[in-house]
C-alpha cells in the first residue's frame, strides 16, 4: 500500500532559466547532474559525501599493506607502456623506504607527461601485493613539488555519474556553499533542546570536515553533523506524510452511513459468530465508511484470522447505501476462491457477484462488463484484470485489496482510480504481514490500521515438524496414511529463484514421483505456467476433496482456503523466506483437525537458513515470526517498503536512526501548525526539484 503518492514530475524550467542558475555550466554537464537528482544549486548542498579519504598523512611506502587505501609520495624512476599481458601504462615510485608499482590500463598522454621520470607525485589508493611486488591499479595522482603541504582536512568522495569527476563535484558545491545564503528553517529552540546544530553548520561540515573531526564519525554518520541531516529528512518525511493525511481528509468520498441490514442478514446466515476482533474491526471499518472523506485503511491479521469476512461485512455496507464495492486479489486462484466465497455468501441475499479474472470467456465478461457499468451489479471480485480499462465501476465506494504488499503502487492507484465523478472509493487494504513500528511511523504514517489479534475458536494449533530430505520416504508414507484416514495434503515443492522452467520442472517431477509412490491416491498438480481454467478446476477439485494431494508450487502461498486440508509438507523449506513458510503453513490449520506442517530441508544449511527454520519452528505467532523476520533481513528489505510510492530514505536509516523518528513526528506537527512557511521552505529544500505534488 502505499501511503503517499509523490508525483515526481519534473517541473523542468525553461532552459534559458537553468542556464541562468548554474552560470558558467554546459549543457552536457548539466543532463548529467541531473541523473545525480541535482537539478537546482541548492541541490549540491544536499549531495553529500558517500565516505572521505585521508590524505592529511603519508605512508612510507615500505609501510603500506595490502589491502589498505593509503596516501604515498616519491619519485617517479621508470615510467613506460608495456603490451602484455595487455597494453598498460607501468609506473615505478620510489620513496626513500621502497618502491610501489603503479599501473593504468586506460590512461592518457597527459598522464604520461604527469609521471615522467623525476617527478614528484603522490598516489593515492589501495595497495594490493603484486608479482612484482606491491602496486596500486590506478591510484589518484597528483603533481607535488618536494614539501608541498598537505591538505589539513579530510577528502570528500561524492556519488557520482559517468562523465562527473570528483574535483568537478567539489568545485560545484564549494561554489554553492560559499555563493549561497543557507538559512534554517528550523527553529533554535527545538535544535537546543535535539543538540544539533544548524543547517549551514553541518552541511559545511560534511563537505569540508574540520581538520580535527571525528573521521570515525563522520563515516559511520554519528557525527552531529550527519545527525541534523537525517534528522531534518526524517522531518520532511513526516511532514509530507501529514500533509497527505490532511489532503486526504479534504477529498470527497462517498459517505455509506451504517444501514446494517445487508451485514445482520450475512452473520445470521453463517453458521459461526465473527469473533470479538472482527466485530471490533468491522465497527471501526463502518466508522471510516460513513464519513464524507475516503478512509484509507489498513486490516493486519494473521493468517486464518478471517479478513475475508471482514471485508464481505464492509462491501456489504457499500451495497445498502448503493453503492458498489470491489475486491482485487494478487492470484488468479485467491480471486477465485474469493469470489466462490463471497457468491456462497452473497447468494442467500439475492446479490451477485461479478468476476473479473483475464480466463474468462469473453462473452460472458462482455455482459458481466456492461451489468457493472450500468450500475446494475455492485460486487466485483478479480484480479489486476479488475484495473484493466473495459472494467468501468462508476458507482465504486470501496475498494478492497487482499494481500496488498503483492501490488504495487501502480495498481492500487488504478483501483482507486475506478471511482467517477471525482470522488474517491474508500480503500482497505488487507495483509497478514504485520509492519515493524519504525515503518509504521514513517512509510506507512498515513494509514489508519486495525489489527485482527484473535483466531477464530476451534483451531487446533498446527505442530510443526522438521525433517531432513534423507528421511522423504517417510513423509510419503505418513502422506499415504493421513489420506487414508480421509485428510487432505498440500505437497509444496522448492522454490528456484534462479529459474522459473526448472522449478516448473521440479513441481512436474515430484507430481510423478508421488503419483507412482501413492497409486492409492488422488494426486492434483498446480504451476503458475497452467492455464487458467486448468488451475480452477484443480483448485475446485481439491477444495471439494475430490483429490487427496495437491502437489504445487508457490501459487498457493497465499490466502487459499481449504479447511479440510490438514497436512503440510513444504520441500527445501530452507529456501523460503519466514514470510513464506508462514503463509504456506496457514493454509493448514483451518478446520478442527489436528494440522501438521513438515518442513522437509537438505543439509548443509547455512546460517539464516538455520536460523529461519528454528524461528518457524518455535513460533506461530506471525507478529513475532515478522519481527524476527526484522531482526534477520532489516526492514530495508521488508514486502513493500519500496514500493510504498514514497522516495526511500537517502541518509536516515529506519534501524540506526529510530530514536530521531518520535522527535521528528513532533517537530512536524508543530511547524505544519506554527510555522508554515518554514515548513514550505523545508519541503522545497528535500523535494523542490521536484514539483511535489502531493495526493493522498
Ligand atoms: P485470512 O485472514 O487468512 O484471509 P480467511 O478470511 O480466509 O482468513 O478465514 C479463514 C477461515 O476461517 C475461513 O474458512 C473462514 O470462513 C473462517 N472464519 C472466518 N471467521 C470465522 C469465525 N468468526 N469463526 C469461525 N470461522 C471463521
Ligand atoms: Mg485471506
Amino acid at each position: 500500500m502505499q501511503t503517499v503518492e509523490l508525483d515526481s514530475v519534473h517541473a523542468e524550467p525553461a532552459p534559458d532559466s537553468r542556464a541562468r542558475a548554474w552560470p558558467g555550466v554546459g549543457a552536457q554537464l548539466l543532463a548529467r547532474l541531473a541523473k545525480l537528482d541535482i537539478h537546482r544549486p541548492e541541490d549540491l548542498l544536499l549531495h553529500l559525501p558517500l565516505r572521505y579519504e585521508d590524505e592529511t598523512r603519508l605512508t612510507p611506502i615500505a609501510a603500506a599493506r595490502p589491502g589498505f587505501s593509503v596516501q604515498v609520495e616519491g619519485e617517479v624512476s621508470t615510467c613506460e607502456i608495456v603490451l602484455r599481458p595487455r597494453r598498460q601504462l607501468l609506473v615505478r615510485v620510489s620513496d626513500s623506504s621502497g618502491t610501489l608499482i603503479a599501473r593504468w590500463l586506460n590512461f592518457y598522454p597527459s598522464q604520461q607527461k604527469q609521471l615522467a621520470p623525476g617527478r614528484r607525485v603522490r598516489l593515492f589508493g589501495e595497495v594490493r601485493g603484486g608479482f612484482f611486488g606491491d602496486e596500486m591499479i590506478h591510484p589518484r595522482i597528483k603533481s607535488v613539488e618536494e614539501g608541498e603541504a598537505l591538505p589539513t582536512a579530510l577528502t570528500p568522495v561524492y556519488p557520482t555519474t559517468a562523465g562527473v569527476g570528483q574535483l568537478t563535484l567539489r568545485k560545484l558545491i564549494d561554489r554553492a556553499l560559499a555563493s549561497m545564503q543557507v538559512d534554517d528553517p528550523l527553529p533554535p529552540d527545538a535544535l537546543r533542546e535535539l543538540g544539533l546544530p544548524g543547517f549551514g553548520d553541518a552541511v559545511r561540515a560534511l563537505h569540508h570536515p574540520a581538520a580535527d573531526a571525528d573521521p570515525a564519525a563522520l563515516e559511520l554518520r554519528t557525527h552531529p553533523a550527519w545527525l541534523r541531516i537525517k534528522f531534518e529528512e526524517l522531518l520532511v518525511q513526516q511532514m509530507s506524510l501529514r500533509r497527505a493525511y490532511n489532503a486526504r481528509r479534504a477529498r470527497q468520498a462517498v459517505p455509506l452511513p451504517v444501514r446494517g441490514r445487508l451485514g445482520a442478514a450475512l452473520l445470521d446466515k453463517l453458521p459461526f459468530q465473527p469473533t470479538a476482533a472482527q466485530s471490533r474491526v468491522v465497527a471501526e471499518i463502518a466508522a471510516d465508511l460513513a464519513a464524507p472523506y475516503p478512509m484509507q485503511r489498513l486490516l493486519q491479521g494473521d493468517v486464518g484470522s478471517g479478513k475475508t469476512l471482514v471485508a464481505a461485512l464492509a462491501m456489504l455496507q457499500a451495497v445498502d447505501n448503493g453503492w458498489q464495492a470491489a475486491m482485487m486479489a494478487p492470484t488468479e486462484i485467491l480471486a477465485e476462491q474469493h469470489w466462490r466465497k463471497l457468491s456462497e455468501w452473497m447468494a442467500p441475499l439475492g446479490l451477485e457477484v461479478a468476476w473479473l479474472s483475464g480466463s474468462r470467456r469473453k462473452r460472458e465478461r462482455e455482459a458481466e462488463l456492461e451489468r457493472l457499468r450500468r450500475g446494475e451489479l455492485l460486487l466485483a471480485v478479480g484480479t489486476h484484470a479488475l484495473i484493466e480499462d473495459p472494467v468501468a465501476l462508476p458507482r465504486l465506494a470501496l475498494a478492497v485489496v487482499d494481500e496488498q504488499h503483492r501490488f504495487g503502487v501502480r495498481q492500487r492507484l488504478a483501483l482507486r482510480e475506478k471511482g467517477e465523478g471525482g470522488r474517491r472509493p474508500h480503500m482497505l487494504m488487507m495483509s497478514a504481514t504485520p509492519i515493524p513500528r519504525t515503518l509504521a511511523m514513517t512509510h506507512y504514517a498515513d494509514l489508519d490500521v486495525s489489527v485482527l489479534d484473535e483466531l477464530p475458536p476451534g483451531r487446533t494449533p498446527i505442530r510443526t515438524r522438521l525433517v531432513s530430505d534423507t528421511r522423504r520416504d517417510e513423509v510419503i508414507e505418513r502422506v499415504r496414511q493421513a489420506c487414508l484416514g480421509g485428510r487432505q495434503a498440500y505437497w509444496v515443492c522448492p522454490l528456484i529463484e534462479e529459474s522459473e522452467a526448472l522449478q516448473l520442472q521440479t513441481a512436474v517431477e515430484t507430481f510423478d514421483t508421488l503419483r507412482a509412490a501413492l497409486p492409492e491416491l488422488k494426486v492434483g498438480l498446480v504451476h503458475g505456467r497452467l492455464k487458467a481454467d486448468e488451475k480452477s478446476a484443480t483448485m475446485k477439485a481439491f477444495s471439494a476433496g475430490e483429490l487427496d494431494v495437491l502437489v504445487a508450487t508457490t501459487v498457493i502461498e497465499v490466502g487459499v482456503d481449504v479447511p479440510k486440508a490438514s497436512l503440510m509438507v513444504i520441500e527445501h523449506a530452507e529456501r523460503f523466506g519466514l514470510a513464506q513458510l508462514h503463509q504456506l503453513r496457514g493454509r493448514v490449520g483451518r478446520g478442527s483437525a489436528e494440522s501438521v506442517c513438515i518442513l522437509i530441508y537438505a543439509q548443509p544449511l547455512s546460517q539464516t537458513g538455520r536460523e529461519r527454520l528454528k524461528v518457524i519452528y518455535e513460533n506461530t505467532d506471525g507478529f513475532e515470526i515478522a519481527r524476527a523476520d526484522l531482526r534477520i533481513r532489516g526492514p530495508g528489505e521488508f514486502v513493500g517498503a519500496r514500493q510504498s510510492g514514497l522516495p526511500l530514505l537517502r541518509y536516515a536509516s529506519l534501524e540506526e536512526d529510530a530514536a530521531l523518528i518520535d522527535p521528528a513526528r513532533a517537530l512536524a506537527e508543530r511547524m505544519l501548525r506554527e510555522l508554515p512557511a518554514a515548513t514550505e521552505g523545508l519541503l522545497q529544500r528535500w523535494l523542490g526539484g521536484r514539483e511535489a505534488l502531493l495526493r493522498a
